[in-house]
């Protein structure tokens, strides 16, 4: 790209485009960066400079970009179809991949609603909840159970079900009540314990409102195992477990969100399985196309699904649809992506890579300004605080953890934080060596923006 032609670039984008997540005036003011390459695990700029993925493209990439078995699956797909409707009609590979999903994950799911983000599978699985118990005569029900600091997604029903202030108090007024339990964030225990000594004391009020509200609540809903949005609020062992008895125990559905944690970032193929849990409803999104193309699934038990079966009269349809549900050119990426997770083992071959992971974490405790470091799988988030002594957080204004990844960027490496929560999420099928490289950046990156 020539001066001028970059330079149309830039007045047309200012004049033109508006930025998911990003307050434009700060935009405008800065330097903007346009990719328009990307290789593995590296993004190119319209410049030809060269970026680490850090954050797989906001928790999408699995396998790295233009990974040439997923590249031919989407191009075959292409000289066969882009697109048919799947309102009443099929494609063969929505079929292969809904039985594929149904084999990996866990037992008792066995029917999938396809859509095309992660916002839109939440909303799906709320309504379905919802109108499940509709079709079962308990009409009280239609209030939700969700977690301080959740976050399902940006529509009005997923922002319901959030719980990050930043985001979602703005929207209160439009918004369904919820009933909010204390999210499990052991760093700053909103009920004043410690663990292990607090037995899990987080896991047992999220009992004690599933057992007040139990006639009120269609379903819980919890990202399992990493709250991600909310700052890489990792819960501590058995929490999930315990969560999954006291829902079945009071009679309330489970939905897990596993947009973020899906498709092997924890290091298992599904968080659930790290705690042997089946939820009634699961959520997938971001990692089921490898980052490829937009696609979501929502994942029901048979029990689920068989209360919506009737006479059109009964008007127990799921009025729900996209116009682009089960896109044929995603769920052809979605297939050649599981295909590759096994031709090349990568859950296998992410054990090394985690602990090596672990070990360079655990220096950058000794950083100024670390509180605490969260990790499950290759997620990863690194809280800064103003006092590491007290854990006083930084004030808002000094916008600290975008410090760091302002830093990070000049030294070739695309990072987002989340406050003062800086994230760390590269493509599961980074190499040791680039992990080392990017661990050096990051390391940097939080020294000095200290200094
Ligand atoms: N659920 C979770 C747990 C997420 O992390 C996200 C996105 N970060 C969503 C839902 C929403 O997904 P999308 O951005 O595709 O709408």
């Amino acid at each position: 790209m020539n001066e001028g032609e970059y330079a149309a670039l830039l007045a047309d984008d200012a004049a033109h485009v508006w930025y998911p997540f990003t307050q434009m005036r700060d935009y405008l003011a800065g330097e903007p960066l346009f990719i328009e390459r990307a290789q593995g695990v590296r993004l190119y700029d319209v410049k030809g400079r060269g970026y680490y993925d850090g954050v797989s493209s906001l928790w999408l990439n699995v396998h790295g970009h233009g990974h040439p078995h997923i590249d031919r699956a989407v191009k075959e797909q292409l000289d066969r179809m882009a697109h048919s409707t799947m309102l009443g009609l099929g494609h063969p590979g929505a079929v292969r991949l809904a039985k594929k999903l149904v084999d990996l994950t866990p037992a008792g799911l066995n029917k999938v609603f396809y859509s095309d983000n992660g916002s839109t599978a939440v909303e799906i699985a709320l309504k379905m909840a919802f109108q499940y118990w509709r079709h079962r005569g308990e009409t009280g029900r239609t209030s939700f159970l969700t977690l301080g600091g959740a976050y399902h997604g940006d529509t009005i029903g997923s922002v319901s079900v959030g719980g990050i202030d930043l985001f979602h108090r703005l929207f209160r007024p439009l918004l369904f009540p919820t009933v909010t339990a204390p999210p499990p964030y052991c760093y700053r225990c909103r009920l004043g314990l410690t663990h292990p000594a607090c037995g899990l004391a987080c896991a047992e009020a999220f009992g004690e409102l599933l057992l007040r509200h139990r006639t009120e609540l269609a379903a819980a809903v919890v990202e399992p195992l990493i709250q991600g949005a909310g700052g890489m609020i990792t819960a501590p062992p058995g929490y999930l477990a315990r969560i999954r008895e006291l829902c079945t125990e009071y009679g309330v559905l489970l939905i897990t969100d596993e947009v973020a944690t899906g498709f092997g970032r924890t290091g298992r193929m599904f968080a659930c399985e790290h705690e042997g849990v089946s939820p009634d409803l699961m959520t997938l999104s971001k990692g089921i196309s490898a980052g490829y193309l937009p696609l979501a699934a929502t994942l029901a038990t048979d029990e689920i699904y068989a209360a919506f079966l009737g006479l059109p009269a009964e008007n127990k349809t799921f009025f729900h649809g996209h116009s682009y549900t089960g896109n044929p050119l995603a769920v052809a990426a979605a297939l050649a992506s599981l295909e590759v997770f096994e031709q090349e083992d990568t859950l296998a071959g992410m054990q090394p890579k985690m602990a090596y992971l672990s070990e360079r974490l655990a220096r950058f405790t000794a950083l100024p300004q670390v509180g605490d470091i969260r990790r499950r799988g290759f997620m990863t988030g690194i809280e800064l605080v103003a006092d590491k002594e007290t854990g006083t957080a930084f004030p808002a204004s000094a916008r600290y953890g975008a410090r760091v990844c302002r830093t990070a960027r000049q030294k070739g490496m695309i990072i987002r934080p989340l406050d003062d929560v800086v994230v760390f999420m590269p493509p599961l099928a980074t190499s040791l060596a680039d992990l080392a490289v990017m661990l050096d950046i990051l390391e940097e990156s939080v020294r000095e923006a200290a200094g």
